[in-house]
């Protein structure tokens, strides 16, 4: 059945009614990691993505919509998303308070932060996260158990660096700017530069464009070239 829709006269989009009811996926469940960063879990339905992808969530009738990048693995029965709560934001608020059955509107997936299934097994990765930055390479690891990674996830304290216990030993260094429990005391940027003194890596970075920009200037600085950098920011 086809509907009319929107601006009639130019850009008419025509809808079905089957495709908007695709696009709403139950929630399964909302679970606390810490006191401000939780997993939303929603049915899979048929969504099919490629590790590193995010989807576009849209609270029904509400006007705005937010980017998530996809927590679970590609052959999970669910979709789960890493989210943190700003205290000051409209939505990760809202999105933290819903029940299981509740409905949420979820298009996508999109984006090309994504591992080129061809390099998996010659290259050596460089997965560099702050904060909910680390949910895409939660997804890799999940998708792609055996391949040639080290994670270097920055939060403020050690107990911020979500569900550690997934990564194999020694793949993950947790980096603490504001206690000394972590595996290293100081931001991601400075262990770039005080650690990293190869370039036989594809370096990913994820999170908060600040730590992106600074630590491309730092493996730029080190040889890293633009073709070796991918990013993804999100804020
Ligand atoms: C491609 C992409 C993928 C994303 N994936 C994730 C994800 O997996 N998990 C996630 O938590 N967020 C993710 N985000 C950010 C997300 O889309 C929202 O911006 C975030 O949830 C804040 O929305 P809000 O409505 O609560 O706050 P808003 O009212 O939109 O913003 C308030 C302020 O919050 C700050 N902010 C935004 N995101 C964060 C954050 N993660 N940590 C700290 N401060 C932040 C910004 O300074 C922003 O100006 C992603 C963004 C993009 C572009």
């Amino acid at each position: 059945m086809l509907l009319l829709n929107e601006n009639a006269g130019k850009n008419i989009r025509i809808v079905s009614v089957s495709d908007d009811l695709n696009k709403l996926y139950k929630v399964l469940d909302v679970r606390s990691l810490t006191s401000d960063t939780y997993i939303l879990r929603l049915e899979r339905k048929n969504l099919k993505f490629i590790a590193g992808q995010h989807v576009r969530v849209r609270i029904p009738d509400h006007q705005q919509f937010r980017l998530y990048s996809i927590y679970s693995g590609e052959n999970d029965p669910y979709i789960d998303l890493l989210i943190k709560e700003v205290p000051t934001g409209v939505y990760s608020p809202l999105l933290r308070n819903k029940k299981r059955g509740d409905l949420l509107e979820v298009k996508g997936p999109s984006g090309s932060f994504t591992l080129n299934p061809q390099y998996l097994k010659s290259e050596r990765f460089l997965f560099v996260a702050t904060g909910t930055g680390i949910s895409p390479f939660h997804s890799y690891i999940l998708s792609y158990p055996d391949f040639n990674y080290h994670i270097l996830h920055g939060v403020r304290y050690a107990f911020e660096a979500y569900e550690n216990h997934v990564y194999p030993e020694g793949k993950l260094t947790i980096c603490t700017s504001g206690d000394d429990k972590g595996h290293f005391h100081g931001r991601v940027t400075r262990y770039l530069e005080e650690r990293i003194n190869s370039t036989d890596y594809l370096v990913y970075l994820c999170g908060n464009s600040n730590m992106i920009n600074d630590a491309i200037d730092i493996l730029k600085s080190k040889g890293f070239k633009n073709d070796q950098l991918f990013i993804e920011s999100y804020f």
